[in-house]
């Protein structure tokens, strides 16, 4: 039986003792190597497939975690505001742990996949007429006025679940060099940076934000963050400062990428990695083939990277579908078959 990673690492999370374990077997996802995007960077990059989780996302190392201690804690509801897989991952963990999920979307701003996960595991789907970081303040006030646990990444046991991901790649490949992850609301890379700093070891971080809700780029946050890339379509990141820091803290950096780097990136990992990824997750690629991999003056340039992809493709069919070529609609015949498989394109 594969161990779920609250097994695996228990001694490492810091959930109570009585705490039961509501878990599908998260993380162990693979790792593996990208030769395209190596030769076109100069070095060993590797693919973290967080896509591979029960869910599709990593967004399940945290929820495992967070759900276990609420439900540990006698909650009987959980709540999340949601750029879309958190609410996915909320809603399964909730239906798995007997509990009532209450998600709050964008309206008509979350990717179709995450919208029918949300439903069809009985969350109550909300739909404001707002955008993700309004969601996220009105999440945090109902959660104080009700007994209802908030899992979003400001809850603590996301970030602990989500570390787990950096044990990892270095119980897999050893501390890689460097890490390229797409920063949304910036929990992720808190929680990749508390796991490399539990082990003792400092890749230098490059965070990845979307052109258009880059506020750790500007150094400000964005009214109107605006993206393909919906899952980080953030504009004011709950764990601003924390990010920050590990950045500096790596001697790595944040950088902004443009949709259209986004987009290239994710069809270049599709078409010839053979891996589909979200919009979102492609930054972390589309980042290194942007900006390189810059090193601190006192180090040797990164041999080795690992690019986080946050999640699957099949939670956005819309953009792949619009990214890619279209059918070829053809007559019954073998003769008219014939021509359209072997025509040069
Ligand atoms: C949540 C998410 C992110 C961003 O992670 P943060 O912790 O919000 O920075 C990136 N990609 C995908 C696919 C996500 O679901």
């Amino acid at each position: 039986m594969p161990e779920p990673l609250i097994e695996k690492y228990r001694e490492r999370l810091s959930l109570e003792p009585g705490d039961p374990v509501v878990t599908m077997n998260e993380g162990s996802t693979p790792l593996i190597e990208a030769p395209v995007i190596s030769e076109r960077v100069g070095a060993s990059v590797y693919l973290k497939l967080e896509g591979v989780n029960p869910t599709g996302s990593f967004k399940d190392r945290g929820m495992t975690v967070a759900v276990s201690r609420a439900k540990g804690a006698g909650a009987e509801a959980i709540i999340c505001a949601s750029t879309g897989n958190t609410a996915a991952s909320c809603a399964a963990y909730a239906a798995r742990a007997g509990l009532r999920g209450v998600v709050i979307v964008p309206e008509g701003r979350i990717a179709i996949g995450k919208l029918a996960q949300a439903l069809i595991h009985g969350a109550r789907v909300i739909a404001l007429r707002g955008n993700f970081d309004q969601a996220l303040e009105i999440v945090r006030e109902l959660a104080d006025r009700h007994p209802v646990e908030l899992v979003n990444s400001v809850n603590p046991y996301r970030i602990e679940g989500q570390k787990t991901a950096a044990f990892e790649v270095c119980d897999e490949l050893g501390p890689p060099d460097a890490l390229a992850i797409p920063v949304g609301n910036a929990g992720n890379i808190t929680a990749w940076w508390r796991g490399f700093q539990e082990y003792e070891v400092a890749p230098v971080l490059y965070g990845f934000q979307a052109e258009g809700a880059a506020p750790l780029v500007l150094g400000r946050p964005v009214a109107e963050p605006e993206t393909i890339a919906s899952a980080i379509r953030i504009g004011n990141p709950a764990r601003w400062e924390e990010a920050m820091d590990a950045v500096t803290a790596s001697r790595g950096r944040i950088a902004a990428v443009s949709d259209e780097q986004i987009l290239d990136a994710y069809h270049l990992l599709a078409s010839r990695e053979g891996v589909f990824c979200e919009p979102a997750s492609a930054a972390s690629v589309a980042g290194i083939l942007a900006h390189g991999l810059p090193a601190p003056e006192d180090r040797e340039p990164p041999r080795s990277v690992v690019c986080v992809l946050t999640g699957h493709g099949l939670k956005d069919p819309d953009t792949a579908l619009t990214k890619a070529p279209s059918v070829i609609g053809c007559e019954a015949d073998t003769e008219a078959v014939e021509r359209e498989v072997f025509k040069d394109d």
